[in-house]
């Protein structure tokens, strides 16, 4: 079974992020940029399922700019066996690179798709769900355990205050948590031996899809910066500031 994993290229998760000066958006000029952490989870996932028998190939996808083929060869350098890069520039949103990932599906035939579950850059925790709606495949999102039986996956799911657990009918699309695993670093003689493995490059027009936004960022806008401090004296004086100042007590 093909497991197909799309990985996203984004600020790193080490990096303070700054506004752009006119508000359009982040500012990732001169920026550290890394695979979507959860996105090295899922990658780390396929790895262990191909590990375990249960998996033939794992397919790498990333749309995005062309610097976005060292996202490809690091999830390569993982353990993906070949990837794919749909080169777009502009952003992309979730409903489109859900549509161009349905394309790719068509094409590749995988019995599960393994995403983030969510990008840290936008936030949008959209994709996998759209995927999975676009497709008619059963969705298992939140995913902190995954389990492969006969033509089905049972999925250990992170949800408020608990745990569920569920089975559902493969193919599926299945998005992962954080608790899911540790993802392996890249070791060098695989970064080199990942050099070799094929990285195919594709536009969205040779799959057809329109991906033109439908979204229109009005403006972005950094948190409040806190106020400083202030250091009380004594206890009473701190309750009596939490009482009348504060209006926490
Ligand atoms: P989002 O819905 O934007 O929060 O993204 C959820 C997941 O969809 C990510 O963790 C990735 O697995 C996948 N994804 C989103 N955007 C892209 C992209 N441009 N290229 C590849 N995968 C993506």
């Amino acid at each position: 079974m093909k497991v197909l994993v799309p990985v996203k290229r984004v600020v790193d998760f080490n990096v303070k992020i700054r506004v752009k000066a006119d508000g359009s958006g982040v500012d990732t000029a001169n920026v550290k940029m890394s695979m979507n952490p959860f996105d090295e989870i899922a990658i780390e996932e396929a790895i262990r399922l191909k590990e375990a028998g249960k998996a033939s190939e794992i397919i790498a996808v990333s749309i995005g700019p062309a610097q976005a083929q060292e996202t490809l060869r690091t999830a390569l350098a993982m353990g993906a066996d070949r990837a794919i890069l749909i080169r777009q520039d502009e952003t992309v949103e979730p409903l489109g690179v859900a549509k161009l990932l349905k394309a790719v599906i068509a094409v590749e035939e995988p019995g599960l798709v393994i995403l983030g579950k969510q990008a840290i850059d936008d936030d949008c925790n959209q994709t996998g769900q759209m995927l999975s709606a676009l497709l008619g495949w059963a969705q298992a999102t939140f995913a902190s355990a995954l389990e492969l039986g006969e033509g089905k996956a049972r999925v250990t799911r992170e949800i408020d205050g608990g745990l569920q657990t569920i089975e559902v009918s493969l193919p599926a699309v299945v998005t992962a948590d954080l608790r899911l695993n540790e993802p392996r670093y890249a070791s060098l003689p695989n970064i080199m031996k990942a050099k070799k493995k094929p990285l195919e490059e594709k536009s969205p027009a040779d799959y057809g899809v329109d991906t033109a936004p439908r979204l229109k960022v009005l403006k972005t806008e950094e948190p409040a910066s806190r106020k400083a401090g202030i250091k009380v004296g004594s206890v009473p004086e701190l309750v009596n500031k939490l009482k009348a100042e504060a209006g926490v007590i």
